[in-house]
């Protein structure tokens, strides 16, 4: 419910809106669209978290947005 502090959401899972991407500081670039995004919303902010990050340490946790060119980009698969 409210207060849980940010819930991470891929692109183009079920419960990711449209909205919270809006909310973003800036638009997202290459992480919109990225199997490794990890949208962490919450009632006072939105960040983009890296999964990629984990496992790979030129990857940044919270990239500065926008990306606009990536190694590790891959396509979220879409079935919207
Ligand atoms: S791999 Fe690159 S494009 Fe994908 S989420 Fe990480 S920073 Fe964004």
């Amino acid at each position: 419910m409210a207060g849980s502090p940010g819930h991470p959401r891929r692109p183009g899972s079920p419960g990711e809106t449209a909205e919270e991407w809006d909310r973003l500081g800036a638009p997202p670039g290459l992480c919109r669209a990225c199997r490794h995004a990890q949208l962490l919303a919450s009632a006072r902010s939105v960040f983009v978290r890296c999964g990629l990050a984990d496992s790979d340490p030129r990857f940044a946790r919270y990239p500065a947005l926008p990306v606009s060119a990536c190694d590790g980009h891959s396509p979220a698969s879409s079935s919207r």
